[in-house]
């Protein structure tokens, strides 16, 4: 359906990435809280019909783990984009809480499952795998949003930061270097979601940018050094999995279906994990978090003694 502005009554901001602002808003005709993400553009007029006519493709891209889109318009150069509302937000909001080991492969699962369903049906490679571009409900589910279906929304992006946490592939860094773009496949997201994995897992991004002088020598290290690896704590299979993720040579790596058997998944298939208390735990910690640094980062007063 058609969707313009004056539908919408605008709530909350829900965050910031690199490219615009996202909203909580209502819609007023359907009575649907939705998620409306304004992209900046530097483009001229031609383009935007371009642009419309591929998003269009993101409504068949119904699975269960893929966030929902209901929509976008332009008004001037702004594209706004209208998908599900997901209440506990993104994952990367989320790590620092801990992360037991089936929580991570209930994660995983649908991650991967997501990713194969993009490939599969749509013939999409999702290009920004990261735990920001993972969003969860406050029952648990996981969802992927933000991939890459429209070209020339990309090239249209008005790029402010890059930022310093990177989930590519050894091989587009190196192809990057080479000005060479055209080494972009689907191993590239596989490794994207291995990094991913470790990051929830270790509760922080594992080529953390304080340990390396510059840029420079943080990519060097994705090209160059060993992979990254799960803490001690996790399973050999759960170790297994992202070792399979995150080898550096692209053709060793697995493709979604090996990975869906293997028994890291196979084990989450047969279990009950309680997602809800996680979430709900994961979310009091982020606001204490929130809390604690809007305070000026002091730490909680000590009780009177
Ligand atoms: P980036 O450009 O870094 O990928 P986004 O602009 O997509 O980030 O999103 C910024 C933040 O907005 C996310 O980290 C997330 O917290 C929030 N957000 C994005 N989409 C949704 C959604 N559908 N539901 C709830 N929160 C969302």
């Amino acid at each position: 359906f058609n969707i313009n502005m004056s539908e919408f009554s605008l709530d909350e901001e829900l965050g910031r990435g690199n490219y615009g602002t996202v909203r909580k808003v209502w819609h007023k005709p359907t009575k649907v809280a939705m998620a409306m993400k304004e992209i900046r553009l530097e483009l001229d007029d031609s383009k935007l019909a371009g642009i419309i006519m591929e998003l269009d493709i993101l409504h068949r891209a119904c699975a269960p783990e893929i966030v929902d889109f209901y929509g976008a318009f332009f008004i001037e150069t702004c594209v706004y984009y209208c998908m599900e509302y997901m209440d506990a937000g993104s994952l990367d909001s989320l790590v620092g809480y801990g992360m037991p080991e089936d929580v991570l492969a209930r994660i995983t699962g649908a991650m991967v499952r997501g990713l194969r369903f993009l490939k599969d049906e749509l013939q999409i490679i999702h290009r920004d795998v990261k735990p920001t571009n993972v969003l969860i409900s406050k029952k648990g589910v996981v969802k992927l949003c933000d991939f890459g279906v429209s070209g020339q929304l990309e090239r249209s992006l008005a790029k402010t930061n890059i930022g310093c946490q990177s989930y590519m592939a050894p091989e587009r860094i190196k192809g990057e270097s080479q000005n060479n773009l055209g080494t972009y496949t689907v191993a590239s997201d596989v490794w994207s979601l291995g990094l991913s994995i470790v990051e929830l897992a270790m509760g922080k991004y594992p080529y953390p940018p304080e340990t390396y002088a510059n840029v420079f020598a943080q990519l060097t290290a994705i090209v160059h050094g060993p992979p990254p690896e799960l803490p001690d704590e996790y399973s050999e299979d759960a170790m297994d999995f992202t070792r399979q993720c995150l080898r550096k040579e692209p053709e060793m790596r697995y493709t979604y279906s090996q990975l869906l058997d293997h028994p890291f998944l196979v084990s989450d298939r047969e279990r009950d994990v309680d997602m809800v208390s996680w979430v709900s735990g994961a979310m009091e910690h982020r606001a204490a978090v929130r809390a604690a640094a809007a305070n000026g980062g002091a730490a909680a007063p000590a009780s009177a003694a």
